[in-house]
């Protein structure tokens, strides 16, 4: 069967509704890619997939196929139904920033992932005050001792992919981190693509 695959440009992000239960996979195509995403309710976007009440609900810093992940006031926003990458999706770090170049030394006009989101959500008439923190989708970071936090390559392979199902009707945002910091994505950032099933 072939199916529609939506293309993420690298550095760019893709915004896609999902009816309740409908599922999406998110697909590393070209391998090594993190892909920042968000998940908001379509009828109000001030409910969305949180970070931390997710790690709550799931007793989790990385979240696993069967966990039922949450939105900012506690319901059931998407199940997590399928993983082929090697796992450990980063729930701990902000998504890139003006900011976040900033801070780190580069060029505050650097495309950024916090950028994307806002102009994805710009063309569907949302402005966000405060960006979640998103999934970061494949972004390898580990707890070292001390609870230093430590980034590494991601160890995505080309094809593999995340699958979640919609608990609500819900807009879900893919950003193609385009991040060199930490060579979270390796040495040159590339894009990533979306089915829906
Ligand atoms: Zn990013």
């Amino acid at each position: 069967m072939t199916r529609e695959r939506i293309t993420i440009p690298a550095r760019s992000a893709v915004a896609v509704d999902l009816e309740p239960e409908q599922r999406i996979r998110i697909v590393n195509t070209e391998g090594g890619q993190v892909v920042d995403t968000w998940v908001f309710r379509r009828d109000d976007p001030r409910e969305y997939l949180s970070m931390e009440h997710s790690r709550g609900a799931t007793n989790r810093i990385w979240f696993e196929p069967g966990d039922r992940l949450v939105s900012n006031r506690f319901t059931p926003i998407v199940t997590f139904e399928a993983d082929t990458s090697p796992g450990r999706h980063d729930t701990l770090y902000a998504a890139c920033s003006p900011g976040s170049y900033r801070f780190y030394g580069y060029a505050e006009d650097h495309p950024s992932c916090e950028q994307n989101l806002r102009s994805v959500l710009h063309q569907r008439g949302v402005e966000l005050d405060v960006v979640p923190a998103p999934w970061n989708l494949f972004e390898r970071a580990a707890i070292a001792e001390g609870g230093v936090l430590i980034d590494a390559p991601s160890l995505a392979r080309p094809g593999d992919y995340v699958e979640l199902r919609a608990k609500l009707a819900v807009v879900v945002v893919c950003s193609a981190c385009p991040s060199t910091v930490g060579g979270i994505s390796g040495e040159a950032p590339r894009g990533a693509g979306i089915e829906l099933l």
